[in-house]
């Protein structure tokens, strides 16, 4: 008989303290499909905790341009870019891409994770300063720990401090990192600030656009839009867009001036060394920026539907930001409340996500809602009802939002 091996017990511990600090991940309920409703168990409940903003990841023609890319194209593009996976189906995307960020070139990733993995490690090196914010997604944080250059996060929204970090002498480049919408407080990053600051510091900003692609801007087509920036503002701009949120598909792409991708695909490791996004993608992509091209009431709709909810349920007592991103924070504030009050609204019909540290700092556990364009008014009503019942069975359950949680920053910072 053999032992069991020493590490499983070393894991088994660990799991168990986080179970008990209401911090363990659990897999939800699988569902037979996504969609803004959803049958489990016999109910139907109202989806708030996806990413699918317009609803493309099932519209027929979507549907339709994948199946005809795998009859005719195949299920594969069988290898790297720069082996024999590259196919015209991915130029096609990348200048219709270009096309819709107004931007100079565009070079696909296989997804938005590896997408800031290889534009950070491609671009920044040693020796080099990043200013980012402390609340920027977990990828951006992997990315620029993974580059070796000096990193500092600044208190949310800080660009005062941005400012002073930048004005530090400085032996390589200086680079700002932020997410354009902020994708657990679905505020924005100001960005002309933020062009403004780079050019007084000599400095280049990677934007995250993961949550803004399709959804900010009268037409989707992210800060800039919304911004109302133009072409001459985008030399020190290199965004980060993904196709896995509101485009409805799987995959990433980087906006930038035509040097990024010269230097990308020779230096990006996730790009040089990771199999192509295969057709069926890339024929999704294209459709979903042509439906999104011939219905711009798509995103008019997800942000009317984001500003009636956010309202509602201000309008309860919840202090809920003002704001037009589909990505509703409901504060809440520790972690065991945050995960009941998801599960009591459950069984009221409506499939939220409490959000943990260390997705958020400790004592900022929260609900994140998400809307989509296809939510009808009476889905959202039934939300409201659900919050309105458990305000008066409970009372308010937040706690003072505090902005101040220190030892976020010095964690991020610890590298
Ligand atoms: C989802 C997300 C990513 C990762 O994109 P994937 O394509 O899912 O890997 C990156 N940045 C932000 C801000 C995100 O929300």
């Amino acid at each position: 008989m053999s032992r069991r091996p020493a590490v499983v017990g070393s894991f088994l511990e660990e799991l168990e303290d986080l179970s008990r600090r209401s911090l363990l991940r659990k897999l939800p309920d699988a569902l037979e499909a996504p969609g803004p409703l959803v049958r489990l168990d016999g109910r139907e409940l109202v989806v708030l905790n996806g990413n699918d903003y317009l609803g493309l990841s099932r519209h027929p023609r979507v549907l339709e341009a994948a199946a005809r890319a795998v009859r005719e194209v195949g299920a594969s593009s069988t290898g790297s870019r720069l082996l024999a996976g590259n196919l015209s189906l991915h130029e096609a995307l990348e200048r219709d891409l270009a096309t819709f960020k107004r931007c100079e070139a565009v070079t696909l990733f296989g997804s938005g994770y590896l997408a800031n993995l290889g534009v950070l490690g491609a671009l920044v090196r040693r020796g080099d300063v990043i200013v980012g914010d402390r609340l920027n997604h977990a990828s951006l944080i992997d990315g620029v720990r993974a580059t070796g250059a000096h990193v500092r996060h600044v208190r949310h929204g800080d660009l005062g401090a941005m400012d002073r970090l930048l004005a530090a002498p400085c032996e390589g480049f200086r680079w700002i990192v932020v997410d354009g919408v902020f994708s657990m407080d679905g505020d924005l990053a100001d960005l002309p600030a933020l062009l403004d600051l780079a050019a007084r510091h000599e400095a280049m900003v990677v934007l995250d656009e993961a949550h803004a692609t399709g959804v900010i801007g009268p037409t989707g087509r992210g800060s800039v839009e919304h911004h109302g920036l133009t072409a001459g503002d985008l030399d020190r701009l290199i965004q980060v867009g993904t196709l896995g949120k509101a485009l409805g598909g799987y995959g990433a792409f980087v906006a930038a001036p035509a040097w990024v991708r010269e230097v990308l695909v020779n230096r990006a490791r996730p790009f040089i060394f990771s199999t192509a996004l295969p057709p069926a993608v890339l024929a999704a992509a294209r459709e979903a920026l042509a439906v999104l091209g011939d219905d711009p009431g798509l995103v008019a709709r997800v942000q009317a539907r984001a500003v009636f909810l956010r309202t509602a349920l201000a309008d309860l007592g919840i202090p809920v930001p003002p704001g037009e991103t589909p990505i509703v924070p409901v504060p809440v504030g520790p972690a065991d409340r945050a995960l009941d009050l998801a599960a009591r609204l459950r069984d009221s019909g409506v499939l939220v996500q409490a959000i943990r540290p260390p997705t958020v700092p400790p004592g900022r556990s929260r609900l994140r809602l998400t809307v989509r364009s296809d939510h009808e008014e009476r889905d959202l009503e039934r939300v409201v009802t659900a919050f309105r019942q458990e305000l008066a069975r409970t009372g308010p359950w937040w706690r003072d939002p505090d902005p101040e949680v220190p030892c976020s920053g010095k964690e991020l910072d610890a590298t």
